[in-house]
Parts: structure tokens; sequence; C-alpha cells
């Protein structure tokens, strides 16, 4: 039986004592595991030996603290071949790094269908050739013969572990509870592991309550890009593993993301238990550069922090069981978010809802892009949107604040970053007039802050010395587009469009070309992220940091 021999073969776990308590006394034979690790695992998804090695290679380069040997991805499959593998993965490294060895089932999402046979012939071969853990499907161990033939092959090797892995593809376990237990049922010493596609990032929190309710070794987090989260706290929760990837090329799950990511982007080394959350709400979210400038200030100011991108696909329902799941649950030490397209007017709606605090100029203006999130569970809202963009256009003005006043200022759009200028403009005393598609919601808005209104079919009778966009016209993808045709811009103008995807968008090419002054919303981004900084942690921000990380990861394409 698996549990009570003393170790004798050499372990390449770091020597810490291990700290979880097993059904079985487990800990004088696998005393190597480091407590409170959870391993940034890359599988190593390669067709023969060959691209093996170059897998390895880059793996441990980029920093990888353990490896997973997907063997059904393997051509041409033998135990030979497979032994070879481990035998170069332990060679790799100065300290070798731990193994994983798995072959999949094809229907559990195994890439080459393998006969059964094979398949454990390669899993117990490869606990004799020293990988420290193997992975078999729970449902297949539940066969008697696969059980008899795996606990025999660990038998000799006492150091060694199981994992017993469920997978589903399509969406959430009808109780990953019940499973949780059945896997620990019919094998206490088994390292469970759960994983699921998240269609909804709401689907995660089955993930993430189970792995909160329950200790020791387990691997549980969420597939698909729903699920990302999942993966990137699945350290914050104490999971055994999440897997990462050296590039996109070697991914073997939906929503795998690079170790570099992890790392630079999103603050890997330094998570832990105590770790608080922050993170935009939006949807898309990919392209948010949110995460990175907050992640590179918190790293540079040494809070314990992680910004996170929260893909709240739906409306206000998904976005307001979102927030519930996250007030439901004061573990997860969120405590505040950034909101963007299209949940800027859910939110304030929740709050108010909710009885909380509304900031006087947040409520006129309809939109909120900030919430916090106290210890107690109350929100309160704000709107950094509209000081950013105000300090950016005051930056640029000859004569600041003072030229505000009664300037003729044309704004396209009636949306949420609209709403936000109108409201600034209106209070330094600027003369506004609205241009909007839906000319009903240009009244509407012109209404509440007292100003003039009309279609974009009146552009041709533009008179305007400050003119801004509000709208996503011009915005990458659609680079070639602009809201506003080149004849009506006027070198007089200042021409501000708050898109900062692209920095320069056709727009502000063509006032440069009319010699208009121009102003980027890069400006406005920074502006409304350093005080969002301030709101979540108290300290000013390093706004030139903030600007370079923007540049950088335009420059580089990053899309996050
Ligand atoms: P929103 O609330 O959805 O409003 C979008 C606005 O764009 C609406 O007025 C809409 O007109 C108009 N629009 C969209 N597609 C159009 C089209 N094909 N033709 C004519 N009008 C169109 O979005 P938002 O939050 O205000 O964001 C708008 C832009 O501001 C985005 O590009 C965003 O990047 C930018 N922004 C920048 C910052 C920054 O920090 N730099 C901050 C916030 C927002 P209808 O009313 O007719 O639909």
């Amino acid at each position: 039986m698996q549990g009570f021999k003393t170790v004798t073969k050499k372990s390449s776990l770091p020597p810490t004592p291990i700290k979880h308590v097993f059904a079985l006394d487990f800990t004088h034979v696998c005393g190597y595991l480091s407590a409170n690790m959870t391993y940034l695992t890359v599988p190593i998804a390669a067709i023969d030996f060959d691209q093996a090695a170059k897998q390895i290679k880059s793996a441990i380069t980029a920093g990888a603290e353990m490896l997973e040997i997907r063997a059904d991805y393997l051509r041409n499959l033998s135990v030979e071949l497979v032994e070879k593998i481990i035998v170069k993965a332990k060679k790799a490294s100065k300290t070798p790094l731990p193994l994983i060895v798995t072959c999949r089932d094809k229907q559990q999402g195994g890439s080459i269908a393998y006969p059964i046979q094979l398949r454990l012939n390669i899993l117990t071969a490869a606990l004799n050739a020293g990988a420290e853990f193997i992975d078999f499907e729970y449902e297949n161990f539940l066969t008697p013969q696969s059980k008899e033939k795996i606990q025999l092959a660990l038998s000799h090797n006492p150091s060694a572990r199981l994992i017993l892995s469920a997978h589903n593809f399509e969406g959430k376990f009808d109780n990953i509870i019940k499973l949780h237990r059945h896997i620990q049922t019919v094998y206490s010493v088994a390292i469970p592991k759960l994983v699921y596609k998240a269609n909804h990032i709401n689907d995660c929190f089955d993930a993430l309550d189970l792995l909160h309710k329950t200790g020791g070794e387990r691997i549980i987090f969420c597939m698909g890009e729903a699920g990302l989260v999942s993966r990137i706290i699945a350290k914050k929760l104490d999971s055994f593993v999440t897997f990462a990837i050296t590039d996109e090329k070697t991914a073997t799950a939906p929503g795998q993301i690079t170790i570099e990511k992890f790392k630079k982007l999103y603050r890997y080394d330094s998570i832990n238990s105590d770790t608080k959350l922050h993170g935009t709400i939006a949807s898309p979210v990919a392209h948010s550069l949110s995460p990175a400038i907050h992640n590179a200030c918190f790293t540079k100011a040494k809070e314990n922090r992680l910004y996170l991108p929260l893909l709240v696909d739906g409306g206000k329902d998904e976005f307001d069981l979102f927030l519930q799941n996250i007030t439901r649950r004061p573990w997860l030490n969120f405590s505040s978010f950034s909101v963007t397209l299209p949940h800027k007017q859910n939110a304030i709606s929740y709050v108010k809802e909710k009885n909380g605090f509304v900031e006087p100029l947040t409520e006129k203006i309809g939109a909120s892009n900030t919430l916090l999130l106290d210890t107690d569970g109350n929100l309160s809202a704000y709107n950094t949107d509209y000081s950013g963009a105000l300090d950016a256009i005051i930056d640029t003005l000859d004569n600041g604040l003072d030229e505000l006043k009664d300037l003729p200022t044309a704004i396209l759009g009636a949306g949420g970053a609209a709403r936000a200028l109108v409201a600034g403009l209106t209070n330094a005393g600027a003369k506004v007039k609205i241009y909007n598609r839906t000319v009903e919601k240009a009244e509407e808005l012109a209404a509440k802050f007292d100003c003039q209104y009309a279609g974009l079919d009146d552009l041709p009778n533009l008179d305007a010395k400050l003119l801004i966009n509000c709208t996503s016209i011009g915005m990458s993808p659609n680079v070639n587009a602009t809201p506003i045709p080149q004849k009506y811009l006027k070198s007089t103008m200042t021409v501000f469009d708050t898109i900062y995807t692209p920095t320069e968008t056709l727009l502000l090419k063509q006032a440069k070309k009319k010699k208009a002054k121009t102003i980027n919303g890069i400006a406005m981004f920074v502006n409304q992220a350093a005080t969002q900084f301030k709101l979540y942690t108290g300290k000013n921000a390093d706004t030139k940091l903030m600007r370079k990380t923007v540049s950088d990861c335009l420059a580089a394409k990053q899309t996050v």
C-alpha cells in the first residue's frame, strides 16, 4: 500500500516540510513538498523527442517550477521515448524540476487516441523513471484493472503521487463538491484535479469556493477566457498547480497564458494569501491596459495587490450577479474595481440599489468608472474620467482653466465618456454642444447639463474651438474610420480624441495636417488611472511609470 515506506529516492522538490494533513499520514514519504507552494507548471506537448527537448529548455528558461509531460501528444509513443524525455527533463536544469507525466484519454482532452493498456504502461514506466507525479483520469481509475496497476506502481515508488483528474470542456460540473468528495473517497491520498470550462466569469465561483473550502493538495481552476482569473488567483487560494505556457503555440487547453504574463503582468511571484485584489470589469477586456499600469505601480509602491482583467459579458443581470458573487466572498479580498464598457451605468445603478455612496458629480454624470468595496461589503461609486480628461485639456490650452470659460466646445458622442466630459466642461464654464448618432441620447444629456445638442448631420455647421471625440469610431481595429470628415477641422481648433488605442487616431492625424493642436487619449487615461490608484491605495501614483507602461504596451502591441 502506498504511503507507508520511507523515502529512499532523491526528490527534486524543494526541501521544505509539507504543511498539509492527509487522510493517511503521508508526510514522512513526501516530506519534500513546499508549504504553500503553487507550482507554475508548463505542459510539454511535443510530437517527438527533439521538440520535447526544445520545449523543456524554453520552459526552464522562462521560469517554470514544474513540468507536465503530455505523452498523449507524442507520435510513435513508447515507454522508451517517455523514459528518454524524463531523463532529458531531469538533466535540463541544475536543480531538476518536479515532473507530472500525463497520457490523457482522448475523450478527456487527450491529443492522440492511445489504448488504455499503453497509457497505463507509460504512467507506470514514468514512475519508475523518476516522475514525481502521474495524472490519470478519475473515471478510468474506477476500473479495477487500472486502479490495481496504478496502485501497484505507486507502491514501488512511495515518494510519487497520483493526480486523479476530471475535466469538463463544455461547462460547469453538475456538482463539483460531490465530485471532489468521490475522488477523495476512491483514493484518499490522490491529488484531486477538477477543471471545467467557464462560459462566463460567474461560472468561476464554484471552483474558487471549492479551493477556499478545501485544504491539502488540490488542483482546481477554469478553462476559457472567462476562466482566466481562476488560473491567476489559484496561487492566492493555494492550489497545488496552475498551468502556464511558454508561447501561444504550445497551449494544451483553452485560456492558458504565458509564464511571462503570469510573472511580469500578473505579479505571480509576489501573490500570496494576503494579496488584495482589484480589477477592471469590462467586455471585451483583453485590450485593457489597466492591469499593466496598475500592477506596475503596485510593484513600484511595494503594495501586496494584484489587478486582474474581469471579463463580465452580458448586461445588468450578469454585472449584478458578478458583484453579488464578489461581495458574498470577502475572503477573496477584492477591494476595488475599474469599470468600463458596457457597465459604467450598471455600476452606478448597482451601488444605488445597495444604498452605497455615490459621489455627487458621479451621480449627475450617471456613470461610474470606479467602485470601492470596503471590508464590511459597502460599495461606493466615483468617476475619475471627467477630472482625468479635464486635466489633459487644461495642460494643453495656452491659458489653462481660464480659457475654458465660454469656450465653444463640440463633443461627439453621448455615452459614458461623453457624460463625464460634458459634466467636467460645463462645470468649468465651457459652451458645449453635443453631437450624437442617436439624437435622443444627445438631447437627454444636453438637458441634464444645460447645453446644446444636434445629430451628426449637423456637423457641417460645426463652429468650435475645442472638438472632442467621445465615440468609439477610429478605435482599434477600425483605425481607418473617423467620426468627422477632415474638411470640418480647422487650424484654430484643439482636437482631443479620447481613444487611446491607437495612440494617434485618424482624427488626430488629420487634425495635425490642418495644423490644429491635438490631445490623445493616453493623457486622460493616465490621469484617471492615477486618481483611481490614489483611491485604491491612498498613495500617489507614479504617473511617469504609468505613461511608460502604456507606451511600452502599445509599442509591443501587447493585448492584455
Ligand atoms: P459608450 O457609452 O458605449 O458610448 C459610445 C458612443 O459612441 C455613443 O455615443 C455612440 O452613439 C457612439 N458610437 C459608437 N459607434 C458609433 C458609430 N458607428 N457611429 C456613430 N456613433 C457611434 O462608450 P464610452 O464609454 O463613452 O466610450 C467611448 C470612447 O471613449 C471609447 O472609444 C473609449 O476608448 C473612450 N474612452 C477613453 C477613456 C480614456 O481614459 N482615454 C476613458 C473612457 C472612454 P449612439 O448613442 O448612437 O450609440
